[in-house]
């Protein structure tokens, strides 16, 4: 199915970020923004052509896990916006930390945003950054502001810098360190780039405002001493970056027009604006500058989205791996049957909002729906199998039947099914004693086998209090397709499998990861909340057809749901199925 994977479509939802875009194409505010090929300090953009990107955003992950379903509302938010205002979307590796960050990590991110259909590359462009490329310039920058008097190098312990740091309602109090000359700052900072002072010895800190309201500006710190090795830049650094520094660097080396983040980093922005602004002044950023604008993160009920807890489950073995289809994350969904389709339609549909808020897991499971509704060729599926023995029907013959690949598109064609004596049928559409309203098989009722024949039933076989078979009679005159066949009108209407000609295989049915709607909540661990039923294996009886399912072929059995072949454990003519989401909504009711 990948292959059909459809580009993305125009999404048509405004919302308050797209308000800021328009306000600031409409002023002209990246009137004057000049690129120079690639990200750079001012120097590389100075006399360079017009960007011929209207607008910049990036996606910055940290590559120390898999992509999850919260990271898709940001590559969607991202590179769509760059899509609608002919813009570019950057990927970007925040990797300046250079602990848990791996190569796994950067390959999955990559294949994971080219799954949901956006690309990086535009204008000529590649767009693939590293932030650590930027270490150079990072350092550069440093040794500016320590010379413009913006920065100091601190030797107070971690205790002495928290307990001087100040309280919410408390000014903090300045480091004695704070007014030492400019020269002996930067003496020191050389030194601790060149390994000559242990981790946690000194850090170099921003000057800024002890008192200020906003602890964030309370001259927070930049740099930090770290003797370890980095997965790109090896050994070449023992001082790194900290975020709040290193982010809104790369974003204006890259020339990011709009850095979207989430809410948590609302109270960073003063530093954000005053750390580039101060760079700018000094020559070695160009203007105009970056802007970060927040919105909500993505919570979803029943779902848990950090990465820390997401490694968690992997590491404990609680799930089969970071793919389990259980996961929240972009590889389980994949491996579940989610489309990125279907993720491009939640992103729109949840749009983008300022306050947190929870959205419930059906929401994300209705697109998926939607979009499998349209795509998904139709197959029988019998999941709970009973034999149908048809009495009257001549023992060894078989016919075919006719059924449509998808009832509202003709286009698609139809198959033939095969029919013969003996069938099977969901146990559920079988019962002795029907309760009112129960129009599938009981003695003495008739019901259409879909695309068959009219039956009647007439008993059963039973082993102890075990149906073992239903037995029926069938009427010629009835089959689908052949003049006169609804002359006998029936109520209910049942789907099989022919026993001789089914398809035996492996369906995996999948309930929610966990059995609460905010695992963890209330101080809880949040392994406690895990749901120990969450996964079924069965035996199902297929139609024959789908002993042909290709990886990744997504499929609806009618009457149960969207089910895809699963793309590892599938052998070539030995698909097995997972399901990916059942017909109707069941979030709100008690697991089955
Ligand atoms: P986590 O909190 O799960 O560890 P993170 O924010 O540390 O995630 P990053 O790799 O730093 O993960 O995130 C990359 C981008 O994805 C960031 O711009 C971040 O804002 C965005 N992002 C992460 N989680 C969500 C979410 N739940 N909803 C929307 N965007 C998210
Ligand atoms: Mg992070």
């Amino acid at each position: 199915m990948s292959d059909s994977n459809t580009k993305p479509a125009t999404p048509h939802v405004t919302n308050f970020i797209r308000n800021i875009v328009d306000e600031d194409l409409a002023k002209g505010a990246y009137a004057a923004q000049t690129w120079g090929g690639r990200p750079g300090p001012a120097k590389v953009h100075a006399g360079a052509p017009a960007d011929p990107a209207k607008i910049r955003t990036r996606f910055p992950p940290e590559p120390n896990g898999y992509l999850h379903f919260g990271h898709a509302k940001s590559i969607c938010l991202n590179f769509g916006l760059a899509l609608d205002y002919n813009g570019a979307c950057h990927m970007r590796f925040d990797d300046t930390n250079p602990e848990k960050e791996e190569q796994e990590y950067v390959d999955s991110i990559l294949a994971a945003v080219h799954w949901l259909g956006f690309d990086w590359k535009s204008f000529g462009d590649d767009n693939l950054y590293y932030a650590s490329d930027y270490f150079d310039f990072m350092y550069e920058a440093a040794e500016y502001l320590i010379t413009a008097c913006h920065a100091y190098v601190d030797q107070q312990s971690a205790n002495e810098m928290r307990a001087n740091r100040g309280t919410l309602t408390e000014a903090g109090k300045n480091s004695m360190w704070r007014g030492r000359p400019a020269a002996e700052s930067l003496k020191l900072f050389r030194e601790m780039r060149d390994g000559m002072h242990a981790d946690g010895a000194m850090v170099l800190r921003a000057k800024i405002d002890m008192a200020s309201p906003n602890i964030n500006l309370r001259d927070p710190a930049i740099y930090r001493i770290k003797k370890a090795a980095h997965h790109r830049s090896g050994e070449k650094w023992c001082i790194y970056p900290m975020y709040t520094y290193a982010h809104p660097v790369e974003d204006a080396l890259e020339r990011i027009t709009h850095s979207i983040c989430t809410l948590e980093f609302e109270d960073q922005r003063p530093f954000y604006d005053w750390l580039l602004d101060k760079l700018a002044e000094g020559g070695l950023l160009a203007r105009p500058l970056p802007k970060q604008i927040e919105f909500a993160r993505l919570n979803l009920a029943y779902v848990v989205l950090s990465k820390r807890k997401l490694i968690q489950l992997v590491e404990e073995k609680h799930v089969d791996g970071w793919d389990d289809p259980r996961m929240p994350t972009l590889v389980g969904a994949r491996r579940r049957g989610y489309t990125p389709e279907g993720f491009r339609l939640f992103a729109d549909r949840i749009g983008v909002a300022k306050a947190d808020s929870w959205i419930d897991m059906g929401v994300l499971e209705d697109c998926m729906r939607e979009d499998l509704n349209e795509r998904a060729a139709r197959r029988i599926a019998v999941l709970d199998p009973v034999k149908l023995v048809i009495d009257n029907y001549p023992d060894g013959r078989e016919e075919e039947c006719f059924a449509p690949n998808h009832p509202q598109k003709s286009d698609l064609g139809r198959r033939a099914v095969p029919f013969s004596k003996e069938l099977w049928i969901e146990r559920e559409d079988f019962t002795e004693t029907p309760a009112k309203g129960y129009f599938r098989l009981f003695p003495g009722n008739k019901v259409r086998l879909r695309y068959g024949f009219v039956v009647e039933c007439t008993g059963c076989e039973k082993n102890h209090d075990k149906v073992i078979a239903v037995h029926c009679i069938y009427d010629p005159e009835t089959k689908s397709g052949t003049p006169g066949a609804d002359k006998v009108k029936v109520k209910g209407n049942i789907h099989w499998v022919s026993a001789k000609h089914a398809y035996s295989a492996e369906v995996r049915l999948y309930d929610r990861l966990f059995g609460r709607p905010h695992p963890g909540a209330g101080g809880r661990d949040f392994l406690a909340d895990l749901n120990p039923a969450s996964r079924k294996a069965i035996t199902a009886r297929l139609e024959p057809a789908l002993k042909g399912a290709q990886p990744e072929e997504r499929f609806q059995f009618e009457r149960h749901g969207y089910f895809v072949a699963d793309r590892v454990d599938s052998k070539p003519g030995a698909p097995v199925f997972n399901r990916t989401v059942t017909l109707r909504d069941s979030w709100g009711k008690a697991s089955p």
